[in-house]
């Protein structure tokens, strides 16, 4: 059996060519920037007013007299109007400031009586009040890299540069396939023996949670001929998540009807709790998760290996892992790492309780999972370790 960190390596290490398109700018919140972007115009693209007030020539100003408004400019005018020593023109934020004109004084700095101004700002100084041409960025410029997460912030700076459609890392198309005879959908009466089908439901909204929306959903029977069928349906997928029947069992049929289907298996079985079961094989498009059913092995094989296999494809890092101290003593079993459902506190993080594979209560008010050295024992409150954040 192998280790997590020799499982994480061999997911990393088929990591397949990253896809890019060009996305308009509204549709592009998350991605990663595929290509480095240069400016095309000086931003501001005129020198223009900060204030609402009036703008003058501070160089021809004789400091003493006040000042003759002589006309208007309001943002999105053009700046031909011209003036004399001694005159000013009334402005507005963001409108253009004529060529002469060297500064802006506030309309609450200034005391006016009929077309005359007289200045109070005694801070006042040339070019007070003016955000001057290609300040913000000098056409050629570079505005943002390449691997730069798309933010609000980000997109309306590169729309305010005139950009509109960018280059971005594209998603992948993930498939999930979820196998069970025991599984009912949510509104179907429960017969004995039966149970809720979970897992689809909570790896679609943990995909949502990066923003992929999964391409199907397919809920099979174990049946050997059904799951290969829904595996073939799926080979032109980028990622197939599996869960159910990948163990033991005499119903588990989900590894032999993924080698029926070409799949290349590249490992199965990782020393871990929750989720020792889990297989990883890839197609030449392919990489195929497939998990052990158990509910709370599902959603941390997700969050500790799919994620990663995602990350490769958006090449964004979608989770952060941070390391804390633990609040509370934990006594595991040697040879196995542990992923244990955690709360960060102000402190450090808490384990929480109901800890086995098929519960979910306390992965339900988890927002990290804490993972426990392979080869350690006891760990003692105040111990560092890593946490992964999932909320
Ligand atoms: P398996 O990996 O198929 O042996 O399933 C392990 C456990 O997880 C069993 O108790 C299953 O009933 C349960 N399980 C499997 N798939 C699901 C699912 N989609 N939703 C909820 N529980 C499941
Ligand atoms: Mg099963």
């Amino acid at each position: 059996m192998i280790t997590v960190t020799e499982a994480k390596h061999h997911i990393l290490k088929q990591r397949k060519h990253t896809r890019v398109e060009k996305k308009p700018l509204p549709d592009a919140l998350g991605f990663v920037l595929a290509e480095t972007l240069f400016a095309k115009i000086d931003t501001p693209p005129f020198d223009n007013s900060a204030m609402d007030g009036y703008a003058f020539s501070y160089a021809l100003w004789d400091k003493k007299s006040p000042l003759k408004v002589i006309g208007e400019v309001q943002a999105g005018s053009e700046n031909s109007l011209k003036t004399d020593a001694n005159e000013a023109l009334r402005i507005f934020t963001g409108a253009p400031v004529p060529p002469e004109v060297d500064t802006v004084i506030m309309q609450e700095k200034v005391e006016r009586d009929g077309d005359k101004i007289r200045l109070l700002d005694e801070n006042l100084k040339q070019g007070s009040n003016i955000r001057p041409k290609g300040s913000q960025t000098k056409k050629g410029d570079m505005a943002l890299q390449k691997g730069q997460v798309l933010t609000p912030a980000g997109i309306s700076y590169l729309a305010g540069m005139g950009f509109y459609k960018v280059k971005v890392y594209v998603k992948p198309k993930v498939s999930i396939i979820i196998t069970g005879k025991e599984l009912v959908k949510a509104g179907e009466t429960l017969e004995t023996g039966k149970i809720y089908e979970s897992n689809g439901i909570g790896l679609t909204a943990a995909l949502r949670q990066l923003s992929i929306e999964p391409v199907s959903v397919a809920l099979v029977d174990d049946v050997s001929e059904a799951i290969e069928k829904a595996i073939e349906s799926q080979l032109n997928s980028d990622i197939i998540i599996l869960t159910g029947g990948v163990s033991v069992g005499n119903y588990d049929l989900v590894p032999a009807a993924l080698e029926k289907c070409g799949v290349e298996k590249i490992f199965h079985k990782v020393n871990q709790k929750p989720g020792k079961p889990f297989y990883f094989g890839t197609t030449s498009k392919a990489l195929i998760f497939a998990l052990p059913g158990n509910p709370a092995a599902v959603m941390t094989c997700f969050y500790e290996y799919v994620v990663e296999a995602i990350n490769t494809f958006t090449q964004k890092k979608h989770l952060k892992t941070l390391t804390l101290p633990l609040e509370n003593d934990f006594i595991k079993k040697p040879g196995l790492t542990y992923f244990l459902k955690g709360k960060t506190t102000e402190k450090g993080v808490e384990v929480l309780d109901s800890q086995l594979s098929y519960m979910l209560n306390s992965f339900a008010v988890a927002d990290c999972l804490i993972t426990l050295d392979e080869n350690k024992t006891d760990y003692k409150k105040g111990e560092i370790v890593t946490v992964l954040l999932i909320a």
